[in-house]
């Protein structure tokens, strides 16, 4: 098998993983899932004209010269009905929200007038029909469809699901997500430190990444490098959607993974990527379980799960949008290169004049995780560039907060 670009092997995973079936939850569950169903709109909102100001509801007409006095005939808060007619010299005081009286067809903001006496006030300003008034069904219309399926439960959609009274709404389930570590090497959270040991650190920090997705994922602890019990482990995990398997897809002799997961009916569909860090990643799926063959180096690990397992997680869980955001920013010094691979440099952001500008976090070892615990983002170095030099723009993958994109946006 030959070494995909970065994006070619993205382009696989992404025809290999099925969006997952659809699940009802309740509302308060809902956020950051993706909706499953087209949402339509049960009234008209507001279900009347209702004023947007706190004011004077008015006849336009009769301000046709300003400053003009009127006389006050009715008070209407918001929940209240408006019991009289407007007519010719009249005017009701009116609450933001409350329904706008039949015959006047304007309101004037309180700001606007002088109040004369309890009954008379004096306005100001002359307006057209409509002035600060929000006509009937203006927010929504019985009937619409107000979120379409595929939209992301955000803060705002849920005010909307609300707002049609949806205590329940179809999404997609979200996949089930294994993390397996491999290696004799390996120390876990719970064993005495022994100085001759490698902490496990990859099974926390890609639960972290898959966390970080809105997922629970199951740890499976760690499996020796032994055919016998690393098959043991990978047949429990092969029983969930995803299956994240670290270390051990390597050409060293004890590197069991591939030929083990294989053995086991996983088809793969490729080993390793033209990419630095993250360079033995395989991949492969059965019907049930989709398989990534993570490399050990903790930062190659985490790196290889911003570029292909985020985008597969997402992708299975309804997103359209499954890439990490990219911004453009201004390089501060130079950047070696060597051509051939697609490199993810670890950066930190700042804000400068024109934009951002980012500075490499220092050594960039696949196996300093530092690198990566300091980093605001991935600059993506494409396979054909040779060094970069200071004051160029570069491509960017913001690691923090939850914004993704449609595509990756970069060539390799
Ligand atoms: P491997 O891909 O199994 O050859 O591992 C490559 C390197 O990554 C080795 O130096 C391992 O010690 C290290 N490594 C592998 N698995 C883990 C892990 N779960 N946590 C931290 N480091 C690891
Ligand atoms: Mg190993």
């Amino acid at each position: 098998m030959e070494h995909l670009s970065v994006t070619h092997a993205q382009k696989c995973i992404l025809d290999s993983v099925n969006i997952q079936d659809i699940e009802t939850i309740s509302l308060e569950k809902s956020l950051n899932h993706v909706l499953a169903e087209d949402i339509v709109a049960n009234r008209d909102l507001p279900p009347y004209a209702v004023s947007a100001m706190d004011g004077y509801a008015v006849r336009s007409a009769d301000l046709a010269v300003a400053p003009a006095p009127l006389t006050v005939i009715e008070d209407i808060k918001a929940g209240d009905m408006p019991m009289k007619t407007v007519r010719a010299g009249q005017c009701a005081r009116i609450m933001t929200g409350a329904p706008v009286p039949e015959g006047a067809d304007a309101v004037i903001r309180v700001e606007e007038t002088l109040a004369l006496s309890d009954s008379q006030v004096q306005i100001n300003i002359a307006v057209k029909a409509g002035n600060d008034i929000r006509s009937r069904g203006e927010g929504m219309r019985n009937g619409d469809v107000v979120l379409a399926t595929g939209t992301e439960i955000t803060p705002g959609v849920i005010g909307i699901l609300a707002t049609v009274k949806r205590a329940e709404v179809q999404v997609y389930r979200r996949p089930r997500v294994a993390i397996l570590s491999t290696g004799n090497e390996l120390e876990d959270m719970d064993d005495p430190v022994d100085p001759n040991k490698i902490p496990n650190s990859n099974s926390y920090a890609l639960m972290a990444q898959v966390q970080a997705l809105g997922i629970e994922p199951a740890l499976l602890g760690i499996a020796r490098d032994d055919p016998a019990e690393l098959t043991e482990y990978l047949q429990r995990g092969l029983k969930f959607d995803v299956l994240l398997v670290s270390g051990g897809t390597s050409v060293g002799v004890h590197d069991y993974v591939r030929p083990a997961i294989e053995e086991l009916g996983v088809q793969m569909k490729f080993w390793r990527v033209a990419m630095k860090p993250g360079h033995p990643l395989a991949f492969g799926t059965t019907d049930k379980t989709a398989v990534f063959g993570l490399p050990g180096n903790p930062v190659s690990s985490m790196v290889c799960f911003e570029q292909f397992v985020a985008p597969a997680l997402r992708r299975m869980t309804g997103h359209a949008r499954l890439y990490r955001r990219t911004i453009s920013a201004r390089l501060t010094h130079n950047i070696k290169h060597q051509q051939g691979r697609t490199e993810f440099i670890r950066v930190v952001l700042a804000k400068v004049e024109e934009g951002y500008s980012a500075t490499s976090t220092g050594a960039q070892g696949s196996g300093m995780l530092l690198s990566m615990a300091k980093a605001d983002g991935l600059m993506v170095v494409p396979a054909d560039r040779g060094e970069l030099a200071a004051d160029e723009q570069v491509i960017v993958q913001l690691l923090d907060g939850t914004s993704f994109q449609y595509g990756p946006d970069f060539k390799d």
